[in-house]
């Protein structure tokens, strides 16, 4: 039994990218493309998988993220009139 199921494989491809780790600046520049491809539901591992594993360990950008995306979703998703509290 030699077959490589899917999770193995992932984690390999996680191990393979981790010595190849990126700075705030480099993660901070891509940020936006990674959001987009978050919204628009694509695999961000696969497309940017340096910026996600930067994410994973630095708080600072995740915290940037996260402020972005929520600008974007908003921008995407107009808040509806009832989500509004009375
Ligand atoms: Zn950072």
């Amino acid at each position: 039994m030699d077959i490589q199921s899917p999770i193995q494989q992932m984690v390999q491809m996680i191990v393979s990218t981790r010595s190849d780790e990126i700075g705030c600046d480099e993660c901070f520049e891509q940020l936006d493309r990674f959001a987009e491809l978050v919204l628009a539901g694509k695999n961000t591992a696969e497309a940017l998988p340096l910026v996600l594993d930067h994410l994973n360990r630095c708080p600072d950008c995740r915290e940037e993220f996260e402020a972005l995306l929520v600008a974007l979703q908003s921008t995407t998703f107009p808040p509806r009139p009832q989500y509004l509290p009375t």
